[in-house]
């Protein structure tokens, strides 16, 4: 038995006023919502950021290691959001920091869903574990884009010789996820070779494979760099300031890199990110890393300006 319906002219006039401010409530409210989300889609996007809390209640650091190893002592999402917000960046890529949180990935899982569309991430799994691509799923349905690898992961001293290595990069190319690996220049080479193999995947080399990080720019390097620009899919991340060449703003002596690589790789291919919070500290501030981008490289035109402080990161991190 079904109950009758009521129609609309037995609605009280009471009644009726009081759904239609209620549907004008909610209209507004999603126009609010719509605008809010405009708004946070023509920021800037932050391609690397690091997080972490001080709640080792909910989230222990690795090995039980105790509060006071933690430096700065708290850098919380909402840290993060108080210092790039007022300079007009409204999303930022989290990047897993493993000696904090090890494999450990809640504190940026959470993050994201409590920043909805703000927070984009980068975990960090076992490469050598059984099954890699199961932990890859996990974390893409909480929103992680991205997976972080160093070298020696996958239980050989090659990626390519490594069972899980070769499924983490199989499983990014199945499912749009970026390979994201934080190395220095000796290991470009074995980024090429997992390219050859894995020429669908997606990979965002973190820092330049911090090139300049003693000071020098060795012409191998750079070559070895510009040379991956071969495979389509690779980009490359123009952050870390902090830690290249002299080390200091306005980092105009990167200039010269950042040439390099954009003749090579395009300004597609590229995306700025502060590396905070080590990109914070002295001289070196996060208006700093961004007013290079912003303002300095004489040879980037306003597009090209929007790829690397938006749209590359976007496209990456953001979608999918
Ligand atoms: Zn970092």
């Amino acid at each position: 038995m079904s109950l009758p319906q009521p129609s609309a002219s037995s609605l009280s006039r009471r009644e009726f006023l009081g759904r239609a401010s209620a549907a004008l409530a909610v209209a507004t409210v999603a126009g609010g919502t719509a605008r809010a989300q405009s708004d946070v889609e023509a920021g800037f996007v932050d391609a690397h950021s690091h997080i972490w809390t001080t709640d080792l209640e909910r989230y222990p650091l690795a090995g039980g290691q105790p509060v006071s190893v933690l430096a700065p002592r708290s850098f919380t999402a909402e840290e993060l959001l108080a210092i790039v917000r007022p300079l007009g960046v409204s999303r930022v890529v989290l990047i897993q920091h493993k000696p904090y949180h090890g494999l450990d990935n809640r504190c940026l899982a959470d993050a994201m869903a409590e920043h909805p569309g703000v927070f984009g991430g980068v975990a960090c799994i076992e490469a050598g574990a059984p099954r890699p691509d199961v932990e890859m799923l996990r974390l893409k349905t909480l929103g992680f884009r991205g997976f972080r690898i160093t070298p020696g992961e996958g239980g050989t001293s090659r990626w390519s010789a490594s069972e899980g290595m070769r499924l983490m990069w199989g499983t990014a190319a199945a499912q749009g996820l970026a390979i994201c690996p934080l190395i220095d220049a000796a290991y470009l080479e074995q980024v090429d070779e997992m390219c050859r193999r894995f020429p669908e995947t997606r990979v965002v080399i973190d820092h330049f494979a911090r090139i300049g990080g003693t000071g020098e720019f060795p012409e191998a390097d750079l070559a070895a760099l510009t040379g991956l620009a071969k495979h389509p899919r690779v980009h490359v991340k123009v952050s870390a300031y902090y830690y290249l060449g002299r080390k200091r703003p306005p980092y105009d002596d990167l200039a010269p890199m950042i040439r390099r690589m954009y003749d090579a790789y395009g300004p597609q291919r590229l995306m700025w990110g502060s590396d905070s919070p080590y990109q914070l500290g002295g001289e070196n501030t996060y208006a700093a890393s961004l007013k290079l981008i912003q303002e300095g490289l004489d040879f980037l035109s306003a597009e090209d300006r929007d790829w690397l402080l938006r749209k590359s990161a976007t496209g990456v991190f953001f979608s999918g």
